[in-house]
């Protein structure tokens, strides 16, 4: 019963975090990703090992009692925590002991288009969904998705969910090299995610050992993805693994145009400018050049247009 509950992990951007594992035993999947931390296992559309909601409330009940600042509370699975068939319920019992405490989900994105899951994942604060392909045949060589699970539904399934979702909704890439880093897998995903439009978009790589011989891309290939996506999107690198070439000089406008590309944030910042340009950058913070942006839960830096437009 205890490792149903675990952390609780302390984040810059959520703060104390709980995670709540709704697969505590095993991992039960509808995907078998290449990339995937977990031992590989047979794909599945439902959950056979389910924990009752009464031991993952009295589990929750004892580590609240024990942890009195937890600011979020993540749920998540090993494997994917929307195939759990009580998901809806155990969010209004969660809801009648958390207080003010947050609640986040992690899913492959997979059930989107499933409307009961659409009408759990509603009672979120904030929901954050995979997408790392646009095509079916790369869903089905990276996600190894179960065989009933097509891109088009997913696509279509995200749209639906984002009408009626007002809290943030986040999409996370990971990229693989020589499978979804492809300039056309890339821009399709691109052009999906300009009509999603979501609250921010992280992009990463693989950090920990997969459970496939695959190989993750560099911090640099990273950011060169992230500038070919239209620059309205928030785009957050969410990777470990750091840039290995030294900080760059950019002049004002060099700055300019690259955060006119794309949003960046103060990580990037550290890891592209070097000290001098980071002085040009608090100017131009300063002038008012460059505001701040707040995309679930991360400050990024963008253009501010008015001021531009005066000064051009
Ligand atoms: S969705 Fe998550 S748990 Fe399932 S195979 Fe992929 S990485 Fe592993």
């Amino acid at each position: 019963m205890k490792d149903i509950i675990f952390g609780p992990i302390n984040s810059r951007r959520f703060g104390k975090s709980l995670g709540i594992d709704l697969s505590p035993h095993r991992k039960q999947c509808n995907f078998d990703c290449l990339y995937c931390e977990l031992e590989p296992a047979k794909v599945t559309d439902k959950y056979s090992d389910i924990v009752s909601i009464d031991e993952v409330i009295t589990s929750l009940r004892e580590v609240l009692m024990r942890e009195k600042d937890i600011d979020i509370l993540t749920i998540t699975a090993n494997g994917e925590p929307t195939l759990y068939p009580h998901l809806s319920k155990l969010m209004d019992r969660i809801d009648t002991i958390k207080g003010d405490i947050k609640t986040l989900i992690l899913s492959n994105g997979s059930t989107i288009n499933n409307f009961e899951v659409q009408e759990a994942l509603k009672k979120f604060d904030t929901v954050k969904l995979s997408l790392d392909c646009i095509t079916e045949s790369c869903l089905k060589r990276l996600d190894r998705a179960e065989k009933s699970i097509s891109i088009e539904d997913i696509k279509r399934g995200m749209l639906e969910f984002k009408k009626s979702f007002k809290n943030p909704l986040i999409i996370e890439i990971l990229f693989v090299k020589g499978i979804n880093n492809r300039d056309s897998e890339i821009e399709g995903l691109n052009r999906f995610l300009e009509e999603l439009n979501p609250t921010r978009v992280d992009i990463g790589t693989i950090d920990r050992p997969p459970a496939y011989r695959v190989e993750p891309l560099t911090y640099e290939e990273l950011r060169d993805i992230s500038f070919k996506f239209n620059h309205s999107l928030p785009i957050y690198i969410a990777s470990r693994k750091k840039i290995t070439a030294e900080p760059s000089n950019y002049t004002k406008e060099e700055i300019l145009n690259t955060i006119k590309k794309r949003p960046l944030t103060k990580d990037d910042i550290e890891l592209l400018f070097n000290q001098e340009s980071i002085d040009r950058f608090e100017n131009l913070l300063k002038e008012g050049q460059i505001k701040t942006k707040n995309s679930g839960g991360y400050n990024f830096f963008v253009l501010n247009r008015q001021k531009n437009l005066k000064n051009s």
